[in-house]
């Protein structure tokens, strides 16, 4: 332990800029990885990260370097994710490091997640280097790029690194560079303990495992810890690196990042944010944690099986402990029985839970359509706020109605500056502001309704732009809206997990699109379906599933049995994912379905 030799920075940037290819390409260089194990994207050790060839998680990894100056540094590295769904784990990251490597891709440029992300960083005080990535790109423009960053960012541009990550030129000379730059951390490890949780993730055989940054202090195995913020304490059991896998070590000193475990069964007592220190010599003062995630999104999560409600509480739980944005509560449905209600930080977000709930705890689930959180004045003075549609109140009550909005940060080459402003204005936007930033690129703002955003925006964005334009956006507040809650009827049963809470002009069209995507997931059964769509006693919107008349299997004529064999298992595969509601069954990508609409 040489606490001038530790680098604790993490690689920040706009989505696809390469920060999982350039850490990848670390481990590489400093010999933590064998060819043979090498796999792309070695940090991203969800499956639905590899499929989906994003980072959803950060992760941390220590990584030793011999430089050439002769001394062997200890860097801490930590892959960050860049989809504007998980800046929180971003600003988790920054909290544990001293510097910033921000990655700027060398055809694309500067784009909105770079500027959102170093602002994060700049509030943290981190130290920046820049680095122009995918240089052996035929189209990349240095020049360019480097004009961007001296101009957008206001770094200079002598500090540009030029990389290629995926070919391995120049990152040499970035991790030597990056050491010269970016400080070794501060604090003493003669003080009391402070450590900063910054992620904990849970082992089946050993508890929960928890990240941390130590500050001040040492910690070994046989200590006794206290969590600050609930006096929760436990003994030390041990603590390590992380390589590939946990090192163990004798002990951790300040400027350190790794892992503690400590038989903490108590899901609850880990909370991301919070401090550790030692029981017998504690610190006065705890750190100052993160600020307070706000979902945006609202969902209720069932069990296909509500026999499987335990269990999805389990599973929920631990989730919570790998990912502190998820909040939940108890939630009952006429339809579907008891489940959770969620907030996400956007739909990426939903489906990204969705999936690990699915894989990583074998469950059968469904999601109600998702809702922004709104805010009632009723006539009575008394203000609430609502998310879930079951719960929207006779409207004779309510005096007013407002929705969240949000200001929506969009820069695009100047080509698509009037589609843009046409999608925007289409999705009730209010342009605020325009900004050219060369005479290419402009930069323009909107005031837009959250729960325009969420649904299918970015991809319209993206396929109107071909990809060029790019995205970031807070929440700004409240304003007035015309809110009705459109209902969906199932062969005469009001489905309550179906209801959505819409803005009036758009009730009509997403009645319409919903009843027809009902009809192509719901399979025909032996009786006519019909499903409509309401608000209040008003039909807005009608489709039928006409009454089914042969077996399915009549299809294959008898004569190939492997077929017929491979149908029926199809279906019966289908059925465990199906929730009978009154005498239909639905399955459950007819809850999906409704999710997403246009
Ligand atoms: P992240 O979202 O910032 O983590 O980006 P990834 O590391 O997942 O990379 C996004 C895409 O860019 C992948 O298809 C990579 O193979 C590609 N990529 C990353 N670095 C380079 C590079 O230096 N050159 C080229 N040509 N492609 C790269
Ligand atoms: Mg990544």
């Amino acid at each position: 332990y040489e606490q001038e030799k530790i680098r604790n920075f993490c690689i920040i940037a706009h989505i696809d800029h390469g920060k999982s290819t350039l850490a990848d390409r670390f481990l590489q260089r400093c010999h933590s990885v064998s060819d043979r194990d090498f796999k792309e994207q070695m940090l991203d050790s969800m499956d639905i990260e590899r499929e989906r060839g994003i980072t959803i998680k950060s992760q941390a990894v220590t990584i030793e370097f011999n430089s050439v100056d002769g001394n062997t540094y200890q860097l801490n590295l930590v892959d960050t994710p860049g989809h504007v769904d998980f800046s929180y784990e971003v600003s988790r990251a920054i909290s544990a490091c001293e510097g910033a490597l921000l990655l700027v891709d060398a055809s694309q440029g500067v784009e909105a997640q770079t500027l959102s992300n170093m602002y994060m960083a700049l509030d943290h005080d981190l130290d920046i280097v820049p680095v122009v990535n995918k240089m052996d790109l035929p189209s990349a423009d240095l020049e360019r790029v480097a004009d961007q960053i001296e101009h957008d960012l206001g770094l200079e541009r002598e500090m540009i690194y030029p990389v290629s990550a995926k070919t391995g030129k120049n990152v040499e000379e970035l991790i030597e560079g990056l050491i010269k730059w970016i400080p070794s951390p501060g604090g003493s490890s003669e003080n009391p303990l402070k450590c900063l949780i910054f992620d904990s993730h849970y082992d089946a055989y050993r508890g929960v495992v928890i990240h941390i940054r130590l500050f001040e202090g040492t910690i070994k195995a046989g200590d006794e810890i206290c969590i600050m913020s609930n006096n929760s304490k436990y003994k030390v059991e041990d603590v390590g690196i992380f390589k590939l896998g946990l090192v163990p070590q004798k002990d951790l000193k300040a400027g350190q990042v790794g892992y503690i475990i400590a038989g903490i069964k108590n899901i609850s007592d880990i909370r991301v944010g919070d401090t550790i220190t030692l029981t017998k010599n504690p610190c006065e003062e705890a750190l100052s944690g993160f600020r307070e995630v706000k979902p945006v999104v609202f969902s209720s999560v069932y069990p296909v099986d509500t026999n499987q409600y335990e269990e999805l509480h389990a599973a929920i739980d631990k989730l919570k402990l790998n990912d502190a944005s998820l909040i939940y509560e108890k939630d009952a449905s006429a339809a579907l029985g008891f489940g959770f209600r969620c907030g996400f930080l956007g739909l990426l977000h939903l489906e990204v839970i969705q999936e690990r709930l699915e894989r990583e705890f074998g469950l059968n689930i469904v999601l109600t359509s998702p809702s922004v959180r709104y805010r009632i004045t009723r006539q009575d003075g008394e203000v609430y706020f609502l998310d879930n549609p079951a719960e929207y109140p006779d409207p004779g009550t309510i005096e007013l109605c407002e929705e969240p909005f949000i200001q929506a940060d969009i820069i695009t080459p100047t080509d698509y500056l009037g589609s843009i402003m046409t999608l925007c204005m289409g999705k009730r936007g209010i342009q605020t502001s325009m900004n050219y930033l060369d005479e290419k690129r402009v930069e323009i703002k909107f005031a837009m309704p959250l729960a325009e955003v969420l649904f299918d925006f970015y991809d319209k964005l993206k396929s109107i732009s071909k990809g060029y334009a790019s995205f970031d956006y807070e929440v700004i507040g409240f304003r007035p809206t015309n809110l009705v809650k459109l209902d969906i009827v199932i062969n005469g049963d009001r489905v309550d997990a179906l209801s959505q809470l819409v803005f009036k002009d758009n009730a009509y069209e997403r009645g319409r699109i919903v009843c027809k995507k009902l009809k192509q997931e719901i399979t025909r059964q032996q009786f006519k379906i019909p499903i409509q769509a309401a608000i209040g006693n008003t039909v807005i919107s009608r489709e039928t599933i006409s009454a089914l008349r042969k077996d399915v299997t009549s299809k294959c004529y008898g004569g190939d049995i492997s077929r017929k064999r491979k149908l029926l298992e199809k279906q019966k595969e289908g059925k465990k994912r199906m929730k009978m509601v009154g005498n239909v069954e639905l399955p459950q990508s007819a809850f999906l379905a409704v999710l997403k609409t246009s």
